[in-house]
């Protein structure tokens, strides 16, 4: 087991696979990322660009650390480019089947001691570790949006997971800045497994006439002080993804506290998705 991380791998360079990419990068560490396609790579890599220059604008990041971190990222459409990588971090589609595929893969690639964690908000690291032959170092690294602002890092331990993979990502994460919380492998770990049936909740007192969307979003706004209420935050989650995880909790607990509400569904099977397609429970120029 190497006791030091000095190259980094994150496959996928979506919206979170791109924020880890920008973090790993501006702590210091090498990164090679990789996307399917090289116009995907490009994306990716252009919301690296775009998002450092705004921490240039905020004065968070100096024009020399953006152009230093910036040159520490290398992109691929290569998975055996990851070859030489101590920690991989997984930000694709959530999709169990692609996941088993990479991590299948990553397995073959990967050097023995190489560390695989998984970003996944809703799916077992366990079924995920299954398919390589080092269970005891693959874990859940659960960054959040946007991930070089978002000061949390849910780490999930399975009961395969060795003492030392996960106390080594765990001092990882740690070193990017991130408070670090430890869950279960257990659908929705810790903020998932509170959060989703408060915005189920919210649909169903909205469905049942309680008050209005803007009326419930003020009430949690300013009852609570909440940053957001929960339509709101709901749109910027995306619909369909709040739906996914929603379904994947029911499935695992079959309790009717995650139990999707008919708007919910309805909503998503009509496109409503929220910020992300123009339409939710609000509507967005
Ligand atoms: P996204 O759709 O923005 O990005 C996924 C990227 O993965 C896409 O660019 C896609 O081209 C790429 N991809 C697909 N298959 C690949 C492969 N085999 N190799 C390399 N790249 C591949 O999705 P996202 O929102 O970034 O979510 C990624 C993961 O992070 C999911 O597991 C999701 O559950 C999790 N997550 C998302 C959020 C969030 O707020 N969006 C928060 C925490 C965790």
């Amino acid at each position: 087991m190497s006791t030091e991380i000095r190259q980094v791998g994150v496959v996928g360079c979506g919206l979170m696979g791109s924020g880890i990419v920008e973090t790993v990068a501006r702590h210091g560490y090498p990164v090679v990322v990789r996307e399917v396609t090289p116009e995907l790579l490009q994306v990716g890599l252009a919301r690296v660009r775009a998002s450092m220059s705004k921490a240039v604008e905020r004065g968070k990041l100096t024009p020399a650390e953006m152009d230093a971190a910036l040159g520490r990222i290398t992109g691929t459409t290569t998975l055996p480019d990851l070859a030489g990588c101590d920690l991989v971090i997984e930000a694709v589609v959530e999709d169990i089947t692609v996941k088993r595929e990479v991590f299948g893969q990553l397995d073959r690639i990967c050097p023995p001691h190489a560390i695989l964690a998984s970003n996944t908000s809703s799916l077992s690291i366990t079924e995920i570790a299954s398919v390589t032959k080092r269970p005891d170092k693959v874990l859940g690294m659960h960054f959040f949006n946007p991930v070089p602002i978002m000061p949390l890092l849910e780490m999930v331990r399975t009961i395969l997971v060795s003492d030392e993979a996960f106390a080594l990502a765990r001092r990882f994460g740690e070193g990017l800045g991130k408070t670090v919380v430890v869950a279960k492998d257990t659908p929705g770990f810790i903020v998932n497994l509170l959060l989703i049936p408060y915005l189920l909740d919210a649909i169903r007192a909205l469905e049942s006439g309680v008050a209005t969307k803007e009326d419930i979003d003020t009430a949690i706004k300013l009852g609570l002080n909440h940053p957001m209420g929960p339509f709101t935050l709901l749109d910027f989650v995306g619909l369909d993804t709040a739906l996914f995880i929603a379904d994947a909790m029911f499935a695992e607990f079959k309790d009717a506290r995650y139990a999707a509400p008919p708007l919910l569904r309805r909503m998503v099977t009509a496109g409503l998705l929220g910020r992300k397609s123009g339409k939710g429970f609000y509507i967005y120029a």
